[in-house]
């Protein structure tokens, strides 16, 4: 089968790596790609996996290549391009592809819709107001005594979230989005949420249309630095399992969040087909979503493939076809965990360009893989051309030795100004 992906990040060398390994996959493409992802083989044939050009957001282009190249089946890696409705423009042209169409991809492209919904369907979520005026939020804030949580409606990079201690960060935060327009049109609209006390945990569930079939838990980090301090970033490191969440705790919120979620919508004629990615807050009164999103984790990709043992080809097209209860999810009983190596500076403004060395190093460790994000390849060398730059991920017999194998390959690989958090797991260690 040819099979095409789309993307550039570490979620797509995962969703690549693991696609490759698919006896059904006999050649593969990546749109744009990165120098990681350039070097993977399929298992099949030993071909090369070819990154062509194209960027993840250029619609028309995409569907050109894909026509020409006569793809059997593509997989969307990122959130943009759902949002802009490649599923349904692939779709209408007969292709086939993977990931959520435009309706679906409003859970992730607009919090009020997804507020609303979850209030519609009894899913827990943390009690909330949707404002198109500044003055009306702002009330609604100091009924929450100031201490809320201030979300522009639309797409903003992950970064149109503000939280706030009292009422006057709260005014602020409000003036920001929706007056000066701090996140541009995505903050025509704000949602407003009381601030919720927890622990933080990523759930994910493959879903085609009705049925939902959860993962195992995991874990991400945002902010920048050890001990959770510093900026937000798109995610420092993951690990899966989480001790956060028993069995039976994950079959309960399986029960209480992803069972309304796929009645809901079928009820409202949502045909949601894709990955859907929760995040939620574990809190004294039972497990509250804070937000949907509509495709794979970053890094959390990295951690779930390492430890799935089923064929990714095979699931991903259970769940466009609609066929998900026929197929079987095995996972390794292993821990997993990814370490993300950033360039120095990140998420503020950092250097390009710098030469990376010990990959082959890292890569020949037990059990061990490092996914590209931001890297590039330049004069034979590969280099940073990112923020996050690498996924350093290892598998372990239990999360200790998961994480002791991945930072082992940390120190295997170089390059100026190298920045990442030496705590990915220690949360769960401290219990
Ligand atoms: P979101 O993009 O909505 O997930 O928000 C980004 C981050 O803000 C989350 O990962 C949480 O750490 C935090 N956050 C969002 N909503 C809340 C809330 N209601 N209470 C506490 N923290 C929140």
């Amino acid at each position: 089968m040819k099979i095409l992906v789309i993307g550039s990040g570490g979620r797509e060398h995962a969703l690549v790596w693991k696609l490759a390994q698919s006896p059904h996959a006999t050649q593969m493409w990546c749109a744009p790609g990165n120098a990681g992802i350039a070097r993977e083989r399929l298992a099949k044939n030993g071909a090369a996996v070819e990154c062509v050009n194209l960027g993840a957001e250029d619609l028309p282009a995409l569907l050109a290549f894909a026509q020409a190249q006569r793809i059997e089946f593509t997989v969307v890696g990122p959130d943009n391009p759902l949002a802009f409705g490649l599923v349904d423009l692939f779709q209408q042209h007969g292709l086939r592809i993977w990931g959520v169409n435009r309706k679906a991809a409003r859970f992730e492209s607009s919090k009020a819709f997804s507020q609303q919904f979850m209030e519609r369907c009894g899913i827990p979520t943390a009690a909330a107001g949707t404002f198109e005026d500044a003055a009306a939020a702002k009330k609604f804030c100091a009924t929450l005594g100031g201490k809320c949580v201030v979300k522009a409606d639309g797409l903003a990079l992950g970064k149109g979230v503000l939280i706030c201690a009292n009422q006057a960060e709260a005014e602020r935060a409000v003036e920001d989005i929706m007056v000066s327009k701090a996140f541009g049109a995505a903050g025509a609209r704000v949602v407003i949420q009381e601030f919720l006390d927890g622990m933080e945990v990523s759930l994910h569930a493959l879903c085609d249309g009705t049925t939902a079939r959860i993962f195992p838990t995991s874990q991400d980090h945002k902010r920048a630095l050890d001990g959770d301090l510093g900026l937000n970033t798109g995610g420092m490191g993951a690990y899966s399992p989480t001790p956060f969440l028993t069995e039976a705790q994950l079959a309960d919120a399986e029960r209480k969040i992803l069972d309304p979620f796929m009645r809901g919508c079928v009820a409202e004629g949502i045909d949601y087909r894709g990955l859907l990615y929760p995040g939620i807050m574990l809190t004294k009164s039972g497990p509250k979503v804070l937000e949907f999103n509509a495709r794979f984790g970053d890094p959390e990709t990295q951690v779930y493939l390492t430890r799935l043992d089923s064929d990714l080809l095979e699931l991903l097209q259970a769940s466009a076809d609609g066929a998900l209860d026929r197929v079987e999810l095995n996972w390794s009983p292993s821990a997993s965990v990814c370490v993300v190596m950033a360039s120095g500076g990140y998420p503020g403004s950092y250097p390009k360009g710098k030469v990376i060395t010990g990959l082959d190093a890292a890569n020949a460790l037990p059990g061990t893989k490092v996914f590209h994000a931001g890297t590039a390849l330049k004069e034979g060398q590969i280099v940073t051309n990112g923020g996050r730059v690498l996924g350093v991920t290892a598998l372990g017999r239990d999360l200790k030795c998961a994480q002791a194998a991945a930072y082992a390959a940390v120190n295997a690989i170089h390059f100026d100004g190298a920045h990442f958090r030496h705590d990915i797991g220690a949360k769960a260690e401290r219990g």
